[in-house]
């Protein structure tokens, strides 16, 4: 792949910044969204975390709203009635899935939680024999897909040890190779049953080459997965053409749906018409014309809605629509990837600037590399790493703070300004100065 790095001519002051934000086509979308207050007063939070939790768009207490009404003058007739009738309520939320992973609509839905996607994902697609038993995961993957994967290996009777091939960048360095990549799946080819992979790595805020990874995996005749937690919503993809046998995410990051919302699934149009697939099956994932004949003969849906268990809670699928609805309003994920590109790499520019030797940027700086986030380690010259993260807190900066000091910060494209970037780094620049520092 052809590794490109967008150029900017950025300048490191507050007017340039402001400037910025003034010339932003989507500069408004900032006022679609609560932004919490600093100490509960005037000024607003320098909000870096929406790669864990996303902000709240003020759609969803409307959309919410509208849901209890119903609920409250319809009861269960609320489930036929209205604009959004809840039988088919995680159909509204298809398009917008759809766009934003680049998938058929045949192939997303709303559903469960992560982790439970996860493992019913691995129900169908994990299929160990004798000899292909294996799963090919990351290191240092995120703990519950660690947890996930290890648990379906012990319950298929096989030891993990032997069974989870954990890949790791090559030493003194801290993001992977994708040729690296490409050459495990091919060197344990023919023992591989599962390669399930993150788009974007949650702690470097690396993306890997999913097509690649999809291509080869497919190439040695294993099935691939990806985790998408940290890339819906915050990179453009093409799953669709792309092919892996299915993702998985949140939508609480970057997709702003709340707290534990639903979560999104995509399962290739491949397998959707292969009934004899295994699969933890429930009604809402039976023929929709004879569900409620009742007759205990499970005929799944041929498209990803056969995998659905259960009806599903309505008002998180109400927040999911409300934050669908305000992507759309943005002009959609490459309207947002093209702010977001420009952002990250505005902070990129002025740490390097204002901090220089002191602060090390993990994530690749190639655009097709990186989403919003950037994770720096920084030199605090002996203060401790929890001070400096307690006097950026106080400072009116929410990110995260990784012992002994790694901080991750993500400008979110709809509601970081380049100003935030501004502001961010000169309290970065601030908490780093020792008292006698300061007192010079
Ligand atoms: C955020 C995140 C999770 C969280 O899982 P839940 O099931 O939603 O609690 C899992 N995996 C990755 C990679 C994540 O980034």
């Amino acid at each position: 792949m052809n590794q490109s790095i967008t150029q900017f001519e950025f300048e490191k002051s507050l007017e340039f910044a402001q400037r910025l934000d003034a010339s932003d086509p989507i500069r408004n979308m900032r006022d679609e969204f609560h932004i919490p207050k600093h100490n509960n007063e005037e000024k607003d939070e320098i909000y870096f975390c929406g790669n864990s939790l996303g902000l709240q768009p003020k759609l969803t207490q409307e959309y919410l709203h509208y849901e209890l009404s119903q609920w409250q003058k319809l009861g269960v007739k609320g489930h036929f009635s209205g604009d959004f009738p809840w039988m088919p309520y995680h159909e509204f939320l298809t398009h917008g899935f759809a766009d934003l992973v680049g998938a058929k609509p045949s192939e997303v839905v709303a559903m469960n939680s992560l982790t439970a996607n996860l493992h019913f994902m691995m129900v169908s697609f994990y299929r160990p024999t004798g000899k292909r038993f294996k799963i090919l995961i990351e290191d240092h993957a995120f703990p519950s897909d660690h947890y996930a994967v290890e648990s379906q290996i012990k319950f298929h009777g096989f030891d993990p040890k032997e069974a989870m091939i954990l890949i790791k960048p090559r030493d003194g360095e801290e993001t992977f190779r994708t040729e690296d990549i490409l050459q495990t799946i091919e060197q344990h080819g023919d023992e591989l049953a599962l390669i399930l992979l993150p788009g974007v790595q949650y702690y470097t805020g690396q993306v890997f080459d999913m097509q690649a990874i999809t291509e080869k995996g497919h190439e040695v005749g294993c099935k691939v997965g990806f985790d998408l937690a940290h890339a819906a919503g915050n990179i453009t993809m093409e799953l669709n053409k792309w092919g892996p046998d299915f993702a998985c995410w949140c939508n609480y990051k970057y997709l702003n749906s709340g707290a534990g919302s639903v979560a999104g699934c995509f399962v290739h149009e491949r397998h959707h018409s292969n009934k004899n697939l295994p699969r933890f099956a429930g009604w809402w994932g039976h023929n929709k014309e004879t569900r409620f004949k009742m007759d205990n003969q499970f005929d799944p849906i041929d498209s990803v809605e056969g995998w659905q268990l259960s009806n599903p809670p309505i008002l998180s699928l109400a927040a999911i629509r409300a934050s669908l609805d305000t992507v759309k309003k943005a002009g959609g994920i490459k309207v947002l990837r093209e702010k977001s590109l420009k952002l990250t790499a505005f902070l990129r520019f002025l740490l390097k600037q204002e901090l220089g030797d002191d602060i090390h940027i993990l994530t690749p700086e190639e655009d097709e590399a990186h989403g919003a986030q950037l994770s720096l380690t920084v030199n605090t010259h002996g203060l401790d790493g929890k001070a400096v993260f307690n006097r950026i807190e106080n400072a009116g900066v929410t990110g995260d703070w990784r012992y002994p000091n790694v901080i991750r910060v993500a400008p979110v494209p709809l509601y970081n300004t380049f100003e935030d970037c501004y502001r961010f780094v000169q309290i970065l620049k601030e908490s780093l100065q020792t008292d006698e520092q300061t007192a010079s």
